[in-house]
């Protein structure tokens, strides 16, 4: 076997590893075969669960579309024709395997180190977790920060995170990771049909150990955005959708006027993706759906600024506790 040096890239398939890669495509580096293998499976769909024990290197189709989105295999449509579904069904289903991919992460996975934000912008394909012992003692700071990793690693390997240059590119997930976090941690919440966010295990999202902050305060934090979450009955298509659209924001703070109207661009496409969506799912109560489903974002927004003003108490009362480095915003 050939052995790769160090800080050279692999001349090799990041999928299958057998074959030379022909160049990046779908955000990974891999060869033709793989390539139309990833295409063909998230245009015809048929993708039957493996059965082996999910790590096998031949032949099974499941294992190898897993390892397709492992190396960061990601598809979007470059416009949504109206007359055509197949590119937002396709859309959809990676959506929907690149968020069982971070669900998977966040449930088993550790990651080692704190970089800051800025850093794991700068790393090239997906960042590098490792399995997390049975036995691992998880605490709110632990659930917190590999939230913040595995979000991180989902935001970044989008096409239109990683077309921008590399000031906007960390500007953009600084400033929406966090969101995304606490909207993934309100889609558990409907799925477990509980009224409020928690971590995997059950752990609270807030500590109460903070003076002068009321029990109605840290309630609505709790609540507020799985309430909304809950009565609008969000479903995962939904979800992953809202996800492109909500983070794709022009309108976040110091980016170039390049990177705002790409990511302007890409918004209207995301926007009238879900618009389709709706009308294919709701026909007449398509726009009120839409409308709807929009207004998440302002829930989202009002439940971080009051996990912000917590978090400031909470360090002004406590300042000598570590905080990781992707939760410091210089
Ligand atoms: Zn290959
Ligand atoms: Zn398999």
């Amino acid at each position: 076997m050939e052995v790769v040096p160090a800080g050279r890239r692999s001349e090799m398939c990041s999928i299958c590893n057998v074959r030379a890669h022909n160049g990046f495509s779908y955000g990974a580096y891999c060869c033709n075969a793989c390539k139309m293998f990833f295409r063909r499976v998230l245009f015809v769909g048929n993708l039957e669960p493996c059965k082996s024990s999910g790590n096998c290197l031949k032949k099974c189709r499941f294992c190898r579309f897993k390892r397709c989105i492992e190396a960061g295999m990601t598809y979007t449509p470059s416009e949504i024709d109206m007359n055509n579904t197949d590119p937002l069904t396709a859309w959809i289903f990676n959506l929907k395997h690149q968020e069982t991919h971070r669900e998977f992460q966040l449930l088993n996975c550790l990651f080692e180190g704190d970089p800051t934000v800025k850093e794991v912008s700068e790393i090239d394909g997906p960042l590098q977790f490792r399995p997390r012992p049975l036995n691992h003692p998880m605490d709110l700071g632990e659930w917190v920060f590999i939230t913040g990793m595995t979000s991180l690693n989902f935001l970044k390997r989008f096409t239109h995170v990683s077309m921008m240059n590399p000031a906007d590119k960390a500007n953009l997930l600084k400033y929406t990771f966090f969101d995304f976090s606490i909207f993934s941690d309100a889609i558990r919440a409907n799925v477990r049909n509980q009224e409020f966010i928690s971590f995997p295990d059950g752990t609270e999202v807030v500590e109460v150990r903070v003076d002068g902050v009321t029990e109605t305060f840290l309630n609505g934090i709790r609540c507020r955005l799985a309430a909304r979450v809950n009565e609008l009955r969000v479903t995962q298509e939904e979800f992953m959708l809202l996800t492109q659209i909500f983070f794709c924001n022009p309108a976040l703070p110091n980016l170039t006027v390049s990177g705002r109207g790409m990511l302007n661009t890409y918004q209207k496409i995301y926007t009238s993706a879900l618009l389709r969506y709706c009308f294919l799912t709701y026909q007449q109560s398509a726009p009120a759906r839409f409308t709807d489903l929009l207004s998440i974002f302002q829930v989202i927004v009002s439940t971080r600024q009051d996990i912000s003003h917590l978090f400031y108490l909470n360090t002004m009362q406590h300042p000598y506790e570590n905080l990781k480095q992707i939760f410091i915003f210089r």
